[in-house]
């Protein structure tokens, strides 16, 4: 009768394990396995959250004249508003960014790079490509190819908790500091740098999103997606719905042109 206990007590060591060896190697937006995933693209149109409305919104993030932030695909919309619904009272979520542009893609990742060479400069140039892609997703990937940065796709939104008055509630960095977060200790879901309140704040979060089927960046508590590569890959689907939206022309550079991301 000891046998059966000890093979249970075997295999329940075993998972606790192999979910703790899972947690402690994220898999980042540039993991080859994400990068290999094809992309049967939808078409699905993308949808400006300040026209449905139901959503907390902005400011703009990167750039303040970012007119594209609130757009996502139409399915993400509809999901973000069930999942609002799942939040206990006095809770709802905000928009940090949806939609991101190629263009504004790149100079955020420039920045950052350039802050991470600046922060290691014994590094060499792979290193710091790499360290950079933690927290932020290339345009063009380190063997030259293009990639399909995530907020590129429309599928891909960053949020986080406000309460009733719209005060970000505690949730150990607030999104807008993510680039002061050099070793992304805690900007990752599960990091254990932060208080027991604002992990409580992070598993509601959590919860609400995961519940419709989104899924959540393992190096970014805020980040999470819908049919993107990632998505694809995390929930076992042999392909992803999104890739990048293109734009007629690049209206950031040209913040008055009437030029939205659309198929
Ligand atoms: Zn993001």
């Amino acid at each position: 009768m000891k046998r059966p206990i000890f093979l249970l007590s075997l295999i329940s060591l075993l998972f606790g394990f192999l979910s703790f060896s899972a947690r402690s190697s994220p898999v980042l937006i540039t993991d080859q396995r994400v990068l290999s995933v094809p992309i049967v693209e939808k078409k699905e149109p993308l949808i400006d959250l300040r026209e449905k409305g139901g959503l907390a919104l902005g400011p703009s993030p990167e750039i303040p004249n970012n007119t594209d932030y609130t757009f996502v695909r139409k399915s993400v919309a509809e999901k973000l508003l069930q999942a609002q619904k799942k939040l206990p009272h006095g809770l709802q979520f905000k928009l940090y960014e949806g939609y991101r542009s190629l263009s504004l893609q790149k100079k955020i990742f420039d920045t950052f790079f350039a802050k991470i060479q600046k922060e290691h400069p014994s590094w060499n140039y792979k290193q710091q490509f790499l360290a950079t892609t933690h927290l932020v997703s290339p345009v063009i990937n380190l063997d030259g190819s293009h990639n399909v940065p995530p907020h590129s796709t429309g599928a891909t939104i960053d949020i986080y908790l406000v309460d009733e008055k719209g005060k970000p509630v505690p949730m150990g960095i607030h999104p807008k500091d993510w680039m002061k977060d050099l070793d992304d200790s805690l900007s990752l879901p599960h990091s254990k740098k932060i208080s027991p309140q604002e992990r409580h704040y992070r598993t509601i979060m959590d919860r609400a999103l995961s519940s419709v089927g989104f899924v959540n960046l393992d190096t970014e508590y805020w980040h999470w997606s819908f049919g993107d590569r990632y998505w694809a890959f995390k929930k076992k689907k042999d392909h992803a719905l999104y890739g990048t939206v293109p734009k007629k022309s690049n209206s950031l550079e040209n913040p008055g042109e009437k030029d939205s991301p659309c198929y």
